[in-house]
């Protein structure tokens, strides 16, 4: 496919942040089911090992490049991608619009607190979106109360925060069953929207730090941030 770039087996769109925006508006205005993943390099790693996962990846409509390491990789395999499209940026520029044009939506994942905050804070900052369903993210991925609520709501747009890769695997498992929707893995933006974790500065994002920010943040998560430099290491080793 012409406009995608493929960073070490898979597939992310070249398209700037208002490009991809306007793909998800016409698959919204089009009523077409949609299934996009918001890519950084931990879920490209995690794709490489397990088959799988990376099965389901491919499966995507699209993926967006969210972190500027996939982004220093295209650079690197000369097929340079447009912009980073983050899926916490991704999400609130849906929000807007989905203000202004009255589209429904369903917010899984999160703690049932912090969904319930985010849901909050979505209603207070974008009065007119039509929230018409809510969960916590802790049920098995079997479970089917969750799908069903929205095969009968049939939300214009479904934020999944459930984590890679239980979101992905989750959206795939039951992706046959829904009619229509934009699902979207947003990850730990429940968390951000709901104030329970704070997003780097646009300096730190400027600086492409972000992930440095974030660990500053959250230092539990130092071994999962191993895989950014295994990711780095192994594009520096594709044949370009
Ligand atoms: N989460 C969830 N269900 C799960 C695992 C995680 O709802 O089974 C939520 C978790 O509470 C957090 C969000 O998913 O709000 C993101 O989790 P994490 O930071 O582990 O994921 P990442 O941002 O790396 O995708």
């Amino acid at each position: 496919m012409r406009n995608r770039v493929n960073v070490l087996g898979i597939q992310f769109i070249n398209t700037s942040f208002m490009g991809m925006v306007k793909n998800i508006r016409e698959q919204i205005l089009k009523e077409c089911k949609t299934f996009i993943v918001t890519a950084n390099p931990e879920i490209v790693m995690y794709a490489n090992e397990d088959k799988e996962y990376m099965k389901i990846i491919q499966e995507a409509d699209y993926v967006v490049p969210d972190g500027s390491g996939i982004l220093l990789a295209s650079k690197r395999l000369k097929q340079p991608l447009q912009e980073r499209i983050t899926g916490y940026d991704l999400m609130m520029e849906l929000l807007k619009e989905a203000n202004d044009e009255n589209w429904s939506i369903y917010f899984l994942g999160g703690k049932e607190e912090v969904n319930i905050k985010a849901v909050n804070r979505i209603q207070e900052q974008f009065p007119k979106v039509n929230i018409i369903g809510r969960h916590h993210g802790y049920f098995s991925l079997d479970d089917e109360k969750v799908p069903n609520e929205i095969r009968s709501l049939k939300p214009d747009l479904v934020f999944v925060a459930l984590g890679f890769p239980r979101q992905e695997q989750w959206i795939y498992r039951h992706y046959n069953t829904f009619e229509k929707g934009v699902f979207i893995g947003v990850g730990g933006s429940v968390d951000v929207l709901a104030g329970t974790v704070k997003r780097a500065p646009q300096f730190w994002q400027k600086i492409q730090l972000e992930w440095l920010y974030r660990l500053l943040q959250q230092p539990s998560r130092w071994r999962r941030m191993l895989a950014l430099p295994k990711f780095l290491l192994k594009v520096l080793k594709t044949k370009q």
